[in-house]
């Protein structure tokens, strides 16, 4: 049972870990020695930053579901306990909530 799922999360989890890396360098990287590219460095930092906790976060979302997979818990929300609508883990695979979960939390 949702033998592709896990499939579709293990692709996931490795094209997050590679954005992770490759932003991690960028973020890693010197600044330019002339003022106003190093403005223009610093902006794009701030966006890599960001993308950083985002990547961060989906990644450990992606591991939850793995591990949920593994106990047969994938596709109930962890919340209330709700089974979680195929489509929106069509849309969103790593979904560890129900839509209705989701939304008291946004
Ligand atoms: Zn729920």
């Amino acid at each position: 049972m949702y033998q592709d799922k896990k499939e579709q999360l293990k692709k996931l989890q490795l094209e997050m870990t590679k954005r992770l890396e490759s932003l991690k360098k960028d973020l890693s990287r010197g600044y330019s020695s002339d003022s106003e590219e190093q403005a223009l460095e610093r902006e794009n930092d701030e966006v890599a930053e960001d993308l950083r906790g985002e990547t961060e976060q989906e990644l450990i979302q992606i591991n939850e579901a793995l591990s949920r997979i593994e106990k047969g818990e994938y596709g109930i929300c962890k919340s209330c306990g709700n089974t979680i609508n195929p489509k929106r883990l069509e849309v969103l695979p790593y979904s560890t909530l129900c839509i209705n979960c989701a939304e008291a939390v946004a």
